[in-house]
């Protein structure tokens, strides 16, 4: 086993995490970034590269508002309001990292999305291609931050309700490593892994989650979760979002197999210019209903957008012609699936957990985007709040001594990790994946009602309780699958809270719509769903929600 000491440790080499290492520099201290990908990993290297930015006033007003009325309520507006404060900063410094973004005779382009009310978003202008994170990456490296790929944090070590760092895994050489931090930021991202189809790459299956839970910290509005059109035709681009949300705002159209505009039916107004929930909803709707596609989605029809808008999206189109379609002529065919997880850690506005110690930043925290996110946000959050981390966590390091390792802690976990890679029988967690992904997707997906979250919770509860005997079949036994196996557990995990949440949240608000509540309930529900873990078990507690600014 490995130690490593580091004043600060960071958890993942996505947007957040690379952002947070970046602002640890300003402080001289030792930063580490530990990440279960490669560098970089995670969404932030798929995403299409939109952050929203207020350049002015009535931009500020209108995204404050677009983002508290599009998040239902739940969000934390103090958080939300720090976040557009910060926006044009964050945007202006990842551009002098080295990212470029779109621009026409030297301003930016403003680009509007579902729920917005005026234009507001600046894009990459290589939009999902890694160009967003271009930026951070040229820092990080220019820095020369210590970057440990490939090791996955399996769990956090504390001492009472101090965090002092993680033990991890390494996917390829089988190693434990145990990082001792004066200060952790979790910077994971989200969980889309947790259903069947995603927009999310492999590996964001939830771990900050789980790990922050397992430890005591508290978690926040799990049950909402944004689905958004996953492309299922061409199977090329499986998971993949259709461009800009099926290019609404430029000409793009959703149709069923009959060839109606279905949109039309629910929002006869506004048809496809609905926030992401909505066009999940209803399109879930259709495909249950039997008026989806044979791929089991719906159609996109871009033929209605100008070829140079097309163009634009240069490997969607590329991808799309090499599999024998031409996107202007022929429709691609998509179906809603797990996108953004709005839910996660509970932070202040200085990015601290409820644990000391603890900071987090990204798609594993909560607050920002309440019911459901707009188109934009999450990068701005990214950058705002992983710089927000950077700093908590290394004024905390500054003056603090190494903290002892606790080695019966690392210990009980080495032998937790070998006991599934020994184990050469039981239940093979390839297949516990799977069931677990059709759990959440047939009974905690897109449309939710109590019966089947009751049918979710047992079954999840029944699989939880046999986690020991998971196992690993293949003959080839390696370690990337050692972690996949704990990434199972991790996936019961959050998805027992998340289908716990939606249990409990009897309304429907953003993301989360249940069949037997189909009305939003603010008498009862304007309160944020809190879980923590406390000796062994899950306890709950209901919370107001933070309406500093906009009232309902
Ligand atoms: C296809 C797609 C397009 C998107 N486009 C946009 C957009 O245009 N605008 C917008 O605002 N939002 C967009 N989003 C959402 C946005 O990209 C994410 O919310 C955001 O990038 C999350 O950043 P993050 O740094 O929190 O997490 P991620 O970028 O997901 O990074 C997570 C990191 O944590 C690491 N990790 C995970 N578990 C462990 C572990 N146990 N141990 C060690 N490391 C671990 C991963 O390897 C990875 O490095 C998009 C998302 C997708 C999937």
């Amino acid at each position: 086993m490995e130690i490593i000491d580091t004043d600060v440790l960071i958890v993942g080499s996505g947007g957040a995490g690379l952002r947070a290492a970046i602002e640890t520099q300003r402080y001289n201290v030792k930063a580490v970034i530990v990440c279960k990908g490669g560098f970089p990993s995670g969404c932030s290297s798929y995403a299409m590269g939109a952050m929203q930015v207020a350049f002015d006033l009535q931009s500020f007003e209108s995204q404050l508002r677009d983002t508290v009325v599009g998040g239902r309520f739940i969000n934390n507006q103090v958080l939300v309001k720090i976040m557009i404060e910060k926006s044009v900063e964050a945007a202006k410094e990842l551009e002098e990292f080295g990212t470029c973004f779109e621009k026409e005779d030297g301003k930016y382009r403003l680009f509007a999305f579902g729920g917005y009310s005026q234009p507001r978003a600046i894009v990459s202008s290589k939009p999902y291609a890694g160009g967003w994170i271009e930026g951070l990456v040229k820092r990080v490296r220019e820095l020369d931050i210590e970057v440990i790929d490939h090791v996955m944090a399996t769990r956090l070590l504390t001492i009472g309700r101090e965090v002092v760092g993680v033990v991890g895994l390494n996917l390829k050489t089988g190693n434990i490593l145990t990082v001792r931090a004066k200060s952790t930021i979790l910077a994971t991202g989200g969980a889309g892994w947790l259903y069947p189809i995603t927009t999310n790459p492999p590996g964001i299956t939830g771990d900050g989650y789980a790990i922050a839970y397992q430890a005591g910290a508290e978690l926040t509005d799990m049950e909402f979760i944004q689905f958004r059109a996953c492309i299922v035709y061409p199977s090329i681009l499986r998971g993949q979002p259709p461009p800009a949300d099926g290019m609404v705002s430029s000409g793009g159209r959703f149709y069923n197999v009959l060839c109606e505009r279905y949109m039309k039916k629910y929002d006869p107004v506004r048809c496809e210019n609905v926030t992401r929930d909505l066009i999940a909803i209803y399109t879930y709707k259709e495909i249950k209903e039997g008026r989806g596609t044979s791929h089991g989605g719906v159609y996109n029809d871009l033929s209605g957008v100008p070829e140079k808008e097309l163009e634009r999206f240069e490997s969607f189109m590329q991808a799309c012609r090499a599999a024998g379609i031409d996107p202007k002529w022929q429709p691609i065919e998509w179906a809603p699936g797990a996108h953004h997880f709005m839910g996660g850690i509970r932070i202040d506005e200085y990015a601290k957990t409820s644990l000391n110690g603890l900071f987090a930043c990204g798609e594993v925290t909560a607050g920002i985007h309440g019911a459901n996110r707009l188109a934009g946000n999450a990068l701005t959050d990214t950058l705002v709040f992983g710089k927000i981390a950077g700093t908590s966590a290394a004024k905390r390091a500054i003056s603090r001594a190494p903290p002892e390792i606790p080695m019966e802690q690392v210990e009980s976990e080495i032998s937790r990790i070998s006991s599934f890679y020994k184990r050469e029988e039981g239940m093979d967690y390839r297949l516990i994946r799977i069931e677990v992904q059709n759990i959440m997707n047939n009974y905690v997906g897109v449309t939710r009602k109590g019966s089947e979250l009751i049918k979710a919770l047992n079954e999840l509860d029944r699989i939880s309780k046999q986690i020991q005997n998971l196992y690993i079949a293949s003959e080839e036994k390696t370690y990337r699958e050692l972690g996949e196996l704990l990434e199972t557990i991790n996936l019961i995990t959050v998805g027992r809270i998340v289908a716990k949440a939606a249990l409990i949240r009897t309304e429907s608000r953003g993301a989360h719509y249940r069949e037997d509540y189909p009305r939003e309930n603010s008498k009862k529900w304007l309160n944020n769903i809190v879980f923590f873990h406390h000796n062994g078990e899950m306890l709950v507690e209901i919370k107001p929600v933070n309406l500093a600014y906009i009232k309902q």
